[in-house]
């Protein structure tokens, strides 16, 4: 076993130090900043429904899908095109037109992983933190002493005291290390403590309290983007994360269903969230989002309900963008490979800073 895990920690230096000399990482052009930066992840949802839509033969499988008909009536669409709108219309109707989407490996366009283990923590700390760490392997709650883009930016005086997270997973307060960054961090089901708390806030904390039974590790992600929403509202953060965890959990239990409902969710959200900005005075025009997932699932029918380090497509993930200085490209369509660890230099340049840190830190996308 121990000569095994050396085996992995020399494999994973080794492709490390590979993906950082291939010239696709160098940041080619310059990005023009906006005021305000929203990062969204939707915990383990893959690429595949991203582009595709819903997977005909999933929805069609009474193992993963029970009721498959109204399951094929609401995502079925016979067509591809057809199948990634009626489950991600924000996607398709907002980002494919305004935006840019990275990802779709039926056009050989790559978004990966460059941490070997495909799961939740290491895929965080590789996009906040703009590099990997061999020794985070595993979801335990082992506080990261890695620097992350979130906290390096609120020491930055334009983004002090305004740079806020919100996450249904309640794993985030050592994954961002809630003690030393001193950021806004809000996780699972803890309670907002705020004296000068909206009568909206209250009114979550209430049903977080007293209507939710079934409490686990990932707080409804419904309650995390309301929490975020009143948040954002009533101090107007510059630097807002918000980490959706429920279409992991769905995949989990093996539910395809209700893993495509969350998703769905998810991008309703995003869009109740866009709108909103585009309607408020200060982040109109002047916000960008940046949307991803910590790690791919398995490619197949009988294993895209797991991820990890030997589970294949795992390491398969993806990226949208949409902003007022973003080139309205939409799908792109060409042979290129992105890699997680390049988000958080690239979070930076989207604000107009260059995220420094002890360790090496990847470049940033070069955004077409
Ligand atoms: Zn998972």
């Amino acid at each position: 076993m121990k000569s095994f895990v050396s085996c992995i920690l020399v494999f994973a230096v080794l492709q490390q130090q590979l993906t950082d000399l291939l010239p696709g990482s160098a940041s080619k052009k310059t990005i023009l900043p906006a005021g305000n930066i929203f990062i969204i992840t939707i915990d383990g949802f893959r690429w595949q429904e991203i582009f595709t839509g819903a997977d005909p033969a999933l929805i069609s499988n009474e193992k993963y899908t029970p009721d498959t008909a109204t399951m094929k009536m609401l995502y079925g669409s016979p067509d591809m095109e057809g199948r990634r709108k009626q489950l991600l219309p924000f996607f398709w109707n907002v980002i494919a037109a305004k935006g840019q989407l990275y990802g779709n490996r039926l056009y050989d366009n790559k978004v990966n992983t460059s941490n070997i283990y495909s799961i939740s923590y290491p895929g965080y700390n590789e996009i906040f933190t703009g590099n990997t760490d061999v020794t985070i392997s595993s979801n335990e709650k082992n506080v990261n002493y890695n620097t992350n883009i979130l906290e390096y930016l609120n020491s930055k005086e334009q983004f002090r005291g305004k740079v806020a997270a919100f996450t249904s997973w309640d794993v985030f307060p050592y994954i961002l290390n809630k003690e030393r960054s001193h950021i806004i961090l809000n996780s699972g089901y803890e309670n907002r403590k705020d004296d000068n708390e909206s009568a909206a806030q209250q009114l979550i904390t209430k049903v977080e309290d007293e209507a939710v039974y079934d409490k686990t590790a990932t707080r409804h992600d419904e309650l995390t983007f309301l929490t975020a929403k009143e948040y954002i509202q009533q101090y107007q953060p510059k630097v807002v994360y918000l980490g959706l965890g429920e279409t992991d959990e769905a995949a989990h239990n093996s539910r395809y269903d209700i893993y495509l409902e969350k998703a769905a969710e998810a991008d309703r959200m995003i869009a109740r969230l866009w709108h909103w900005v585009q309607t408020t005075p200060g982040y109109k025009d002047n916000t960008t989002f940046i949307i991803t997932t910590d790690h791919g699932r398995g490619k197949k029918t009988g294993n895209w309900s797991g991820h990890g380090a030997f589970i294949n497509g795992s390491s398969q993930t993806w990226l949208a963008v949409i902003g007022p200085n973003i080139n309205p490209v939409g799908e792109v369509k060409e042979d290129q490979q992105i890699y997680q660890k390049q988000l958080a230099q690239t979070i930076a340049a989207l604000v107009g800073e260059k995220f420094v840190s002890d360790q090496p830190v990847a470049a940033a996308v070069s955004l077409k």
